[in-house]
């Protein structure tokens, strides 16, 4: 049994991290979704605030806070901008291998000025060729002397054109069964940072390509072994990246709920406002219940990773339901707003474009329902 129950210290730190977001990721939403790109100035607080140091050990100078305080962070800022959130959730994604499978020396080297936030991370996964199915991926490295050269493109990376320390995954070019993961930086020769999407949501964040051009890079920077590539993304992306996208669509579910709440309260028709109606209040009683039942699976994942038990079935399932309600809820926070949630001006607007670029992130539904079918069948 697992008691995922809230400790006085994590009661404070969500109210610590809503007031974070309120002040000092809001003025800047606007912003962001014209630029594509987080604001400096949101990375700057949320490296102030040690947002990047939660999940990283004090012995690297990080909080050692675990994935539940992870998990209240995420939702906080996701609350106020799924955009800011993904960046912070990508970035923990990022260090993820690092953490789990790094060495002592590549520990040292990179973790202290990743939790003060001046250093960024991504992970480089998905290519053209594979998406849903990494080993598809055409990215490789050859062995020359004591180095590897890297040649291939990623495609759809978050924080592609912020990020300084990337993981990659690449085959050997003489045995493409064989994958490895690597550290890359992006002063490294032959790398770049490429195309910029456009999204049709969380428009404030950055994600683009990544080339690598006879990319040199030094045995040192091999993460675990050769031929663990795929077992060292899939658990980065099993509980760092899913788990992160959970934090990510209760936030937005919150925050569909708490909009539709208030204007159905100042929406007067029929000379009432239409929190009356019970076909209005039996849409937010729904997005209540989703709400409840996402973070329930939410906080039961973290807190079963915080105990050291393995969560990625579990997070897999949240994944699925909190993903699709995300959707749901901001359908129906659009639908509450009549004529207006199809303008701009309402935050909705971004609510419902946000909610579909929940869906293939770190796994899209058919794969989550995939890995549960095999979890249920094992
Ligand atoms: C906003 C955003 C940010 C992202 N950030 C990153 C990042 O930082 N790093 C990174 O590496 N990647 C990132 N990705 C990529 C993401 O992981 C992939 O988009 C996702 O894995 C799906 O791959 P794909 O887009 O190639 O779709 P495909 O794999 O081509 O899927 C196409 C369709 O086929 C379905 N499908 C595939 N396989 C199966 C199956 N076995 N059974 C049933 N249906 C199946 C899918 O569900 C989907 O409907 C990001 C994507 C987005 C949208």
């Amino acid at each position: 049994m697992i008691d995922f129950t809230f400790t006085e210290e994590q009661e404070l730190f969500r109210k610590a991290a809503r007031e974070f977001a309120e002040t000092k990721v809001a003025p800047h939403v606007a912003e962001m979704e014209k630029t594509g790109e987080v604001s400096d100035k949101v990375v700057k607080a949320m490296a102030e605030a040690e947002m990047m140091a939660l999940t990283i050990p004090e012995e690297y100078d990080g909080l050692g806070l675990g994935y539940t305080t992870r998990m209240i962070a995420v939702e906080e800022v996701a609350r106020v901008s799924v955009a800011a959130a993904m960046m912070l959730q990508v970035f923990a994604l990022g260090i993820e291998p690092i953490l789990k499978f790094g060495n002592e020396e590549q520990k040292k080297k990179y973790l202290p000025g990743l939790a003060k936030g001046e250093h960024l991370s991504t992970t480089a996964i998905t290519e053209s060729t594979g998406g849903s199915n990494p080993a598809g991926g055409r990215t490789n490295y050859k062995k020359d002397g004591d180095d590897y050269i890297i040649n291939g493109r990623k495609i759809f990376i978050t924080n592609s054109h912020i990020a300084d320390v990337i993981t990659i995954l690449a085959k050997d070019a003489e045995n493409p069964k064989v994958f490895s993961t690597f550290i890359v930086e992006n002063k490294m020769e032959g790398f770049k940072a490429t195309h910029k999407e456009h999204k049709v949501g969380m428009r404030g964040c950055n994600t683009g390509e990544l080339s690598f051009e006879n990319l040199r890079v030094p045995k040192e920077q091999l993460l675990s072994e050769e031929g663990k590539g795929i077992r060292v993304a899939m658990a980065a992306i099993g509980d760092a990246g899913r788990g992160g996208m959970v934090g990510i669509a209760i936030g937005l579910q919150a925050a569909c709920l708490e909009a539709s709440v208030k204007f159905a309260k100042e929406r007067i028709l029929y000379g009432k406002p239409i929190s009356e109606l019970q076909l209005i209040q039996s849409k937010l009683a729904e997005m209540k219940i989703d709400l409840e039942a996402g973070r329930l699976l939410a906080y039961r994942g973290a807190a079963m990773h915080d105990k050291g038990v393995r969560s990625s079935n579990e997070f897999a399932v949240a994944k699925y339901f909190t993903t699709e309600m995300a959707q749901k809820a901001a359908k129906m926070a659009v639908d509450i707003h009549g004529g207006y949630g199809c303008m701009e001006e309402y935050a909705v607007t971004r609510f419902l474009r946000d909610s579909f670029v929940l869906g293939p992130s770190a796994g899209t539904s058919d794969i989550m329902k995939v890995i549960i079918a095999r979890w249920v069948l094992s």
